[in-house]
């Protein structure tokens, strides 16, 4: 079945095949590593996740890349302000190696408790300040730059196609343009690919330029070409790497090898709380861990996110989130009714599932679509073991763990509860609903609530 995905690059769905054989090599823009991510920082990952389970559905093979911002992200995205990891260190009295490793940590573990598929291949960018050295040396030997006293600046006016992938020209920018110009810029969307450190700048290597450093957007071309090479096939980030930092990659790549790296460019749009922006000053910008307290496991954040394309900004609030909480719930009740389940089902009617969940997750990962078709299979009359193995290969690429129940569903029920429940079902066998009603009392009085259900019952 033919995949499909949306290139911000040629703005249009195209067919996606790899550029050379089974394996399809993808970059992934990491985090900076000076803060706890939240929820909409993880959305980019999970929509990462989404493209690496969707091509492992499809029969690929992946060769995936991505990079931990460790140094030379300043506070703007552009050349302004201070490297975050800097404005972090002093925040926290730590060092920005402190900071680092203690942020990267927190990262790889929210990613764990999403069960986010992970890259083969995770580079900090600190680690590779050779790799970048040689890679800028070669972008300077061929012309595409200019030196101040601190900074080798790119010169975007020697590309012609310099805003290819967010459509704007040179020219616009600097007539658009409202903050300062930096004077020492040829024009306003040149940009730093190595800096002269100041003293107090404690990420610093000797190189070319003597102490110095790397500029952000340097990372991702270098590490991209080292373990994926000059050319490859899926590059993806958040909708606000379009116009600066992506851009900025391509540039640098163009001036390096003469290429656009990557052939397909795809883009995650915001998590916005409430319809607004989500930032600290709202008080609005939430953690995993925010979540647990108020009583939502991650994977209910994971559930929450299908309920959009990709594409679309989604809107975050505690009510979808519960809504979320109890879809999942429901789901994995369904999937369990289907695993217990005994009836005979035609294969044509497994197959069709299937082809309707391949369909939905092959036109640019339409994961509201492939929802809905995981809902049809567990409303399905007929209960059957074909289904639950169908619901539990949808599930390699939704990574819900439908075959688990989730933590907070999961409480002990004490013995003794669970003897009332079940005298309380015999009561209601014989028809003894005042005994029934008594029961059901006694049972919220020690501080559970019982569900009748088709089967049985239900505690919580
Ligand atoms: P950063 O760690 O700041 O470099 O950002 C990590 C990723 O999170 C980037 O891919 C951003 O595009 C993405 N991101 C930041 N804020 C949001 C948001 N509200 N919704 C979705 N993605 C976001
Ligand atoms: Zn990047």
């Amino acid at each position: 079945m033919d995949l499909y995905f949306y290139n911000t690059l040629t703005k249009e769905k195209e067919i996606f095949k790899p550029l050379k054989g089974n394996q399809v090599r993808m970059y992934s823009c990491g985090p900076t590593v000076y803060y706890n991510a939240h929820i909409g920082n993880l959305r980019a990952y999970l929509f990462m996740d989404s493209i690496r389970r969707v091509l492992k559905y499809n029969g690929y093979t992946l060769k995936h890349v991505m990079n931990i911002t460790d140094v030379g992200h300043l506070t703007s995205d552009a050349d302004e302000g201070e490297d975050k990891m800097m404005v972090a260190a002093k925040r926290e009295n730590k060092t920005p190696w402190e900071i680092a490793n203690f942020y990267m940590d927190k990262f790889m573990q929210d990613i764990d408790k999403l069960n986010i598929d992970k890259p083969e291949i995770i580079a900090r960018a600190t680690e590779h300040i050779d790799v970048m050295e040689e890679y800028v040396k070669k972008i300077i030997e061929n012309g595409y730059t200019y030196q101040t006293e601190d900074t080798v600046y790119f010169d975007t006016s020697k590309l012609s196609n310099y805003g290819i992938l967010s459509g704007k020209k040179v020219e616009e920018q600097k007539a658009g343009a409202r903050v300062e110009f930096d004077e020492n810029k040829k024009n306003i969307s040149d940009f730093a690919l190595w800096i002269k450190a100041p003293k107090e700048h404690i990420m610093q290597w000797d190189s070319f330029f003597g102490k110095s450093y790397p500029g952000w957007h340097l990372e991702c071309s270098a590490m991209g070409y080292k373990y994926l090479g000059e050319e490859f096939d899926i590059h993806t980030g958040g909708i606000d790497h379009i116009p600066v930092h992506h851009e900025n990659e391509i540039a640098q790549s163009q001036g390096f090898s003469g290429k656009i790296p990557a052939k397909f460019w795809m883009h995650v749009n915001f998590l916005k709380v409430d319809g607004g922006k989500m930032s600290k000053s709202l008080n609005n910008l939430y953690t995993l861990e925010d979540l647990k307290q108020k009583g939502y496991e991650p994977e209910a954040y994971r559930m929450f996110n299908f309920s959009s394309s990709y594409s679309n900004a989604i809107n975050f609030t505690w009510e979808a989130m519960e809504a979320s909480k109890k879809a999942l719930i429901k789901l994995k009740e369904g999937y369990a009714e289907h695993r217990h389940g005994n009836e005979n089902i035609e294969d044509d009617v497994v197959n069709e599932f299937e082809e309707k969940f391949h369909q939905a997750i092959n036109d640019d990962l339409n994961m509201p679509i492939a929802m809905s078709v995981v809902w049809d299979v567990i409303k399905y009359p007929k209960k059957s073991k074909k289904l639950a193995d169908l619901l539990l290969k949808f599930d390699t690429v939704l990574g819900l763990k439908i075959d688990e129940m989730p933590e907070n569903a999961k409480k002990e029920i004490p013995e003794e509860i669970i003897n009332l429940a079940e005298e309380r079902k015999k009561a209601r066998e014989n028809k003894d609903w005042a005994e029934s009603d008594r029961l059901r009392d006694e049972i919220t009085k020690l501080g559970y609530t019982i569900k009748d259900t088709k089967t049985g019952y239900d505690i919580t």
